[in-house]
């Protein structure tokens, strides 16, 4: 990969300090142990495979070699973990705005952390905090699929950028695009550390407004209908008795009646 590209994006802060494997563990574990070492904020951590890629709930994330982009980002808003759904919610917008610039394809986000192109996802997600010792940081993990041209039997709801764009995208461009938004909307949210100023940005492009969906917890799962994303970035549904619930990223997935979306 041409690290020379992505120190030139135009940005002040993310991606200025480049840590890059050839094969790695997870690209959040290694950032996390170098957040620890004193890593600066917009630090980046790119491999181009991991051998245990982590999703939500200690899931899989499949990243096979040069196919996609494995790459997380070191921030430092002073939060607590109960606002870290908030900067996945961050993410996935600018995530989301970088796909759709650079191949034109109509991205669109399933809340809360995943990015989708034709009802299949291309993209996921995966924030974490840590406590370096000297203050809180926010790893923001994200891969994509961006060249691969099939996935295990396993993923059905998977696909890539290639495999909708029909076409083979380097990599670099989108890596650049989607730090220069991501610094844009960082930089609005550590003003007041609130989602007020993209929350609308984010509801446009997400696909499960007003859509009936399952609601899937460890412990139960139902039917409910999707009113509303509200300011703290939760999703608030309405039962099908009509009682309305707030639900927090991270609790639950969110999936179609028949299917992903
Ligand atoms: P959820 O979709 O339930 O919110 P996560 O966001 O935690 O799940 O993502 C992990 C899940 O994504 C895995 O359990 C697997 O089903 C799926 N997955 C793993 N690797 C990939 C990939 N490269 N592309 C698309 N989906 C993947």
């Amino acid at each position: 990969m041409e690290l020379n590209w992505i120190k030139q994006s135009n940005t002040l802060c993310l991606g200025k300090e480049i840590a890059y494997y050839e094969e790695i563990d997870s690209t959040n574990t290694r950032l996390k142990a170098w957040a620890k070492e004193g890593a600066m904020e917009g630090s980046i951590v790119i491999a181009e495979e991991q051998l245990q890629g982590k999703g939500r709930l200690g899931r899989i994330w499949d990243s096979p070699k040069e196919t996609g982009i494995w790459m997380s980002i070191l921030v430092k808003p002073q939060i607590g973990i109960e606002k870290i759904p908030q900067i996945t919610l961050l993410a996935g917008l600018a995530t989301c705005e970088a796909i759709r610039k650079t191949t034109g394809l109509e991205a669109m986000i399933k809340w809360p952390n995943d990015i989708v192109v034709n009802n299949k996802k291309v993209c996921g997600i995966l924030c974490e905090l840590v406590n370096t010792g000297k203050d809180t940081a926010v790893i923001i993990g994200i891969g994509i699929n961006v060249n691969s041209k099939k996935f295990p039997d396993d993923l059905p709801y998977a696909t890539s950028l290639y495999l909708e764009g029909k076409e083979v995208y380097m990599r670099e461009p989108i890596i650049s695009c989607l730090l220069e938004q991501l610094e844009g909307y960082y930089i609005q949210y550590k003003k007041q550390l609130s989602l007020h100023n993209i929350i609308e940005q984010y509801k446009d492009k997400c696909i499960n407004m007003n859509r009936e969906v399952n609601i899937v917890s460890s412990t139960e799962s139902y039917r409910a209908t999707v009113k509303d994303i509200d300011v703290e970035g939760r999703l608030i549904v309405q039962k099908q008795n009509g009682i309305e619930e707030t639900i927090l990223a991270g609790e639950v997935s969110v999936r179609g009646l028949y299917g992903y979306i």
